[in-house]
């Protein structure tokens, strides 16, 4: 049977963005619920458990501004520890009460007025505010190999690490060479007797150490929250600047270019070293930070292959040459859909679904709204900043943002707020013409672009966002009957 409920705002996911979303209604005296189809928080922290990750954001940057963690392990530290700071900001903002574990979102639409939320649990909600905080890296991309199901050893994808595989001793084979297959190919070295990296284009990697802060720098850190102030700030700083430098010609784009080519001259054989070389431009595909990888890739037992995958075989992997790769474990690092935002059916007013209407690639108000889809707001949504700055910041702007629309639909009671169409043109115009001499468009594949080849991520520096995402500009916006 299903259950009928009334809501306010209801927020689909309590991974970071809609964690925060969730503070600051919270603050605001707000009324809310956060649908998470999962047990617990932490979105893609929580989901991704593969051996080595971390986040190639500094950790001290990577966390709430008004909730600093001073005691962080490392400078990236380990996607558990990242896991357990948003755990512990949901306890300590008594957020769980708000959050309905185990319900996915099957779909919602756009009707008299207010949006309908089915779930899979048989709920159907009536919401006035629908808010996606699902992001962009998560629905897992499966790779169509011929062969795929008659594989007899594990088989698993990167973002659902099946830790009951014991990995010593096996033969291991990773698809995949994003910033995911990059990161676990070092601890898999360590237990693995064969390990096989399976690469259809080459990466630039950028060579970065992960110091560990030692016990008398955290304890300094501690006793001194102003020190862990000042690392969040010059981290901030480094990335606003580098991240969006890099992206055109000028010192950061020779020196990410430098040192990506001096890091790989480090790789002493030169078969292995041509393998590894793109053919396209550093920053082209999004940048990998690391300094393991290339040291784990030179051991005695471990591969990298780079021809091509003719399919898969139940004792492993035949390559075009014939060549077959007999695996015990097989990972697919192959990422996520990108371009499949959020939740899967979401209609809006004039009977079109978010797939239907970005059939074209996505196009976006400023990145949370669209035109025909009153009362929806998106956190990380299309063209974010989410290459150039940290997630984190982002979010925090854009609910912010956010909550000053829900300000004014409180001032307004039946109304509804919808972003003007030519305003979204404007945005997405100004998007068109600024990607132009981004390296992000320079001839490579990548899942920053779009189906048109248009690249959905920010284009321009921090402070623009900042800037555009301080406060709604409400000319930009119709205020319809929400009837
Ligand atoms: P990804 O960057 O999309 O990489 C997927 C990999 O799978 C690529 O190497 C791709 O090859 C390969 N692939 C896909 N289909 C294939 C097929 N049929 N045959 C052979 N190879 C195939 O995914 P990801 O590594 O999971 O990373 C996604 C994003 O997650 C990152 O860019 C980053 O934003 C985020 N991430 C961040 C961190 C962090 O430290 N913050 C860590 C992990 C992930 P092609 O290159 O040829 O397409």
């Amino acid at each position: 049977m299903t259950r009928r409920s009334e809501l306010k705002t209801c927020i689909i996911g309590a991974g970071m963005s809609g964690l925060v979303m969730g503070i600051r209604l919270q603050a605001a005296g707000k009324s809310f619920r956060i649908l998470e189809k999962a047990t617990s928080v932490g979105g893609t922290w929580r989901e991704n458990t593969y051996p080595g990750l971390s986040c190639d954001v500094p950790s001290f940057f990577y966390a709430y501004s008004f909730e600093p963690n001073l005691d962080w392990s490392h400078r990236f530290s380990p996607g558990r520890e990242i896991c357990e700071y948003f755990v512990r900001i949901a306890e300590k903002y008594d957020l769980l009460k708000y959050i309905s574990f185990g319900e996915t979102v099957a779909g919602a639409r756009y009707e008299d007025g207010r949006w309908t939320i089915d779930t899979s649990g048989g709920e159907q909600i009536r919401a006035d505010v629908l808010i996606d905080a699902t992001g962009p890296l998560h629905i897992k991309y499966y790779p169509d190999i011929e062969g795929i199901d008659s594989f007899e050893g594990a088989m698993f994808h990167s973002a659902d690490w099946d830790h009951s595989v014991e990995l010593r001793g096996k033969r291991i084979g990773v698809i995949g060479n994003g910033s995911t297959g990059v990161q676990m190919m070092a601890p898999l070295s360590e237990k693995a007797s064969h390990l096989t990296m399976f690469q259809r284009t080459a990466q630039w990697v950028f060579p970065v150490g992960n110091k560990a802060y030692s016990e008398r720098e955290r304890a300094w850190t501690r006793r001194l929250p102003i020190l862990g102030r000042l690392t969040r700030e010059f981290y901030k700083w480094i990335f606003n600047q580098g991240s969006v430098g890099v992206v055109r010609d000028g010192y950061w784009r020779r020196s990410m270019d430098k040192g990506c080519r001096k890091h790989l001259a480090t790789v002493t054989d030169p078969e292995l070293r041509r393998k590894l070389t793109p053919d396209y431009q550093p920053g082209c595909k999004r940048l990998i930070l690391s300094n393991d990888f290339y040291p784990a890739l030179q051991k005695e037992h471990v591969e990298l292959v780079t021809e091509g995958i003719e399919r898969i075989e139940p004792r492993g992997i035949l390559t075009k040459d014939g060549r077959l790769h007999e695996l015990d474990v097989l990972v697919l690092a192959t990422g996520f859909q990108a371009h499949k935002w959020g939740i899967d059916r979401v209609v809006g007013a004039d009977g079109l679904s978010l797939d239907e209407a970005w059939q074209k690639g996505p196009r976006t108000y400023r990145s949370v709204t669209m035109p025909g889809f009153p009362n929806f707001f998106m956190l990380v949504g299309p063209n974010s900043p989410i290459g150039n700055i940290s997630i984190i910041d982002v979010s925090e702007t854009q609910s912010k943002y956010i909550l000053d629309c829900i300000e004014l639909l409180d001032r307004e009671p039946g109304k509804a707020l919808t972003p003007k169409r030519e305003a979204a043109e404007a945005f997405q115009e100004s998007l068109r013409e600024a990607m132009k001499n981004t390296v992000w468009v320079t001839g490579c594949n990548s899942w920053y672009l779009d189906p048109d080849g248009i690249p959905t991520i920010w284009p321009w520096p921090a402070n623009r966002f900042q800037q555009l995402m301080q406060r709604p500009d409400f000319s930009d916006f119709d205020l319809i009957d929400a009837t």
